[in-house]
């Protein structure tokens, strides 16, 4: 579904991609991880073009994705940003018509698809009138996955889509996504800098540093076999830590 292969990219002589290779099978549902700065947003938006490769190619669903037109290929891919990046002045409604807007359809196509979006990520249908500083941190976050799901996308980018949320709406969030996945049959890549959420949530890890793919599997596969001993640690750290709460609420328990 979506192929990279050869993917460079250099800002000013720094290399924020080194030569990724990556292919997403369609219905797949990939974490990407690594730290701060390995080239994770850039790989993203290279995926829908809103950045450019120095050097590689890019193709989704079997076609160089700068085959066409830029609007058409967004069209086909759903993205979340890291800082959701919803517009101040618009209500929910109007947050979430902006591609259909922008494609064309009439008023009365693009109100039906807005209850059934709201509907889709559990949203009252009485928020649509709201202005986003009105929401939660995690009821702005759904509206910023119905306005990515608003064309009816077959491939969705997040980028940290939970990371400024509270552990519980973050579970919540998570796991609602995750249901999403499954019944429009996405093909989904998520990136998120918590493993546990990962581990969870994903089919598959990627993992990233300085702008290489450093390890790449399911994610009982990389816990038990990563080659790298800082892969195997990152992904022994939702396990270290879930030995540590239990040991702490044995403890608060005696
Ligand atoms: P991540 O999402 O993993 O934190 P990024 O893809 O945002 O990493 O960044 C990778 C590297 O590229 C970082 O060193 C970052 O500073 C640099 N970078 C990203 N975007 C730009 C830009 N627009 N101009 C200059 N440098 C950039
Ligand atoms: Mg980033």
């Amino acid at each position: 579904m979506i192929e990279l292969s050869g993917v460079e990219k250099r800002y000013d002589g720094h290399t924020a991609l080194a030569g990724v290779d990556l292919s997403v099978a369609r219905g797949a549902f990939v974490a990407l991880v690594g730290a701060s700065g390995s080239g994770k947003t850039t790989l993203l938006k290279i995926i829908n073009r809103l950045v450019a490769p120095d050097a590689g190619q890019v193709r989704i669903a079997g076609e160089a994705a700068d085959a066409g037109p830029p609007h058409l290929l967004r069209r086909r891919i759903g993205y979340v940003f890291q800082e959701v990046g919803l517009f101040p002045h618009f209500t929910v409604a109007e947050n979430i018509a902006v591609t259909p807007r922008l494609l064309g359809w009439s008023a009365e196509r693009i109100d039906t698809r807005v209850r059934d979006l709201l509907d889709l990520v559990a949203l009252p249908q009485e928020m649509a009138g709201r202005a986003p500083d009105a929401l939660s941190g995690g009821q702005r976050q759904r509206v910023g996955v119905a306005r990515a799901l608003a064309a009816e996308p077959a491939i969705m980018l997040l980028d940290e889509p939970f990371g400024a949320l509270d552990p519980l709406t973050r579970d919540a969030l998570g796991d609602d996504y995750r249901a999403l996945h499954e019944r429009l049959s996405l093909t989904t890549v998520m990136v998120t800098h918590d493993m546990a959420e990962a581990v969870l949530l994903a089919d598959r890890i990627v993992v990233m540093r300085a702008g290489a793919v450093v390890a790449d599997g399911a994610p009982g596969e990389l816990m038990a076999g990563a080659a790298d001993p800082d892969v195997r640690a990152l992904l022994e750290t939702p396990r270290r830590q879930a030995e540590r709460l239990r040991e702490r609420l044995a403890e608060a328990r005696a």
